[in-house]
């Protein structure tokens, strides 16, 4: 074999026999029950949506034809940017084509040590998105990582570097994705005030399943000019894209100086238009996220029955950490030869010893799911 194609063949052998080898699942999952996903209103194949998609498109085209600086600006695109303002109760937003890229492209931007005239002290929850350090690397800016979800050792942080003139920012996610337990918004906010930090919250897992009309954990806090709120259009909202809300001066400086924005094709007018119908919808599925919740809380007290450890979650987003990337394989394979499809999450994504199946509730789930996935899980 070619030394190159050698070099990453080793690297894949190196994973396999570390349990941590990546495979694409199977695309086909007619059929199956289907636990894998983060479409947790079981709005993606809303016919609404795709009508909403198709009118867009109609209007505006397939593609959006350059970048929002460029071409790329459509009516669709500034109707759905003064909605997530309005809503979120942020002066504006500005959207992106994912939420990974709004992520890096904000997080880089919003910590340019020129801008702030110092490299920033950058605080971070331990459990945070990839896509958020992606942020911080790519800004060369150097994480104080908290432990998770602790806010007496983020509060002695900050205390600690209190008298340092350099500018800070704390990061983390509002709902966390592989361990569905919350942050305390209005404590992070009150924290983040104290200490004249900018606060970034990434509510990629809690929009569209929180707050009175879905629209997201900060919806019931009053932001302040100098909290980020970020989101996605990609899970609850069954669409795709990202979002972030904030003050009308971060939209503008993220405009100028966000390279994911700035330098990548608008979103196209079909995720656009479907993103808006499906934001329209939230206020309306309150039933179904009193129901997606209780769901949740039915599975967890199901797990402990069988032994079986959920973790710390308290949302749709349920962990059962089995430890070993081989053990949780094992599991997840013999659910799949029963027609049950759940995700296997390892090092990396989570630490050493956390590997787990992660089973992602969805308001299309009945009672019934949820009995056949704890009968299949006792039968392991
Ligand atoms: N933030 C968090 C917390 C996420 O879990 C994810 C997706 N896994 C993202 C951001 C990226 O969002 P998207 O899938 O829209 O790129």
């Amino acid at each position: 074999m070619n030394e190159l194609l050698r070099r990453y063949a080793d690297v894949l052998e190196s994973l396999d026999a570390q349990g941590l080898l990546r495979r694409l699942p199977p695309s086909d999952k007619d059929g199956l029950l289907d636990f894998s996903g983060n479409d947790y209103m079981g709005l993606a194949r809303r016919p609404e949506l795709v009508a909403a998609a198709a009118e867009a498109g109609r209007l505006y085209g397939a593609g959006a034809t350059g970048s929002r600086l460029l071409s790329g600006n459509t009516p669709a695109h500034e109707a759905f940017e003064a909605r997530i303002a309005a809503d979120k109760g942020s002066e504006a937003a500005l959207i992106f084509n994912s939420g990974y890229q709004a992520n890096a492209a904000c997080i880089a931007a919003l910590l340019d040590a020129t801008a702030l005239g110092a490299e920033p002290l950058v605080f971070a929850d331990k459990l945070n998105h990839a896509s958020m350090h992606l942020g911080c690397a790519l800004a060369g800016a150097r994480q104080l990582r908290y432990r998770h979800l602790d806010l007496e050792h983020l509060k002695a942080l900050l205390e600690k570097h209190a008298s340092e003139p350099r500018p800070k920012v704390i990061l983390s996610e509002s709902v966390f994705g592989m361990d569905g337990d919350q942050a305390d918004i209005a404590a992070l906010q009150d924290l983040a005030l104290a200490h004249g930090a900018l606060l970034y919250i990434d509510e990629a897992h809690a929009t569209g399943v929180f707050g009175p009309r879905g629209y997201g954990l900060c919806e019931a806090v009053d932001l302040a000019p100098t909290t980020v709120v970020m989101g996605t259009m990609s899970k609850a909202l069954g669409v795709s894209g990202g979002y972030v809300a904030c003050a009308g001066i971060i939209r503008d400086y993220l405009v100028n100086k966000a390279g994911g924005f700035i330098f990548s094709t608008a979103p196209s007018p079909l995720t656009v238009g479907a993103g808006l119908k499906s934001w329209e919808l939230l206020p309306g599925l309150g039933a179904e996220r009193t129901a997606l919740l209780h769901r949740a809380e039915a599975l967890r007290q199901g797990l402990r029955r069988l032994g079986l450890d959920p973790g710390q979650s308290t949302t749709h987003i349920v962990p059962v950490i089995l430890g070993t990337p081989e053990r949780t394989l094992a599991a997840k394979d013999a659910l799949a030869g029963q027609g049950i499809v759940v995700s296997a999450v390892r090092p990396p994504t989570v630490p050493q010893g956390a590997s787990r199946l992660r089973i992602g509730l969805s308001a299309a789930h009945t009672d019934a799911d949820i009995a056949r996935l704890l009968g299949a899980l006792g039968s392991l």
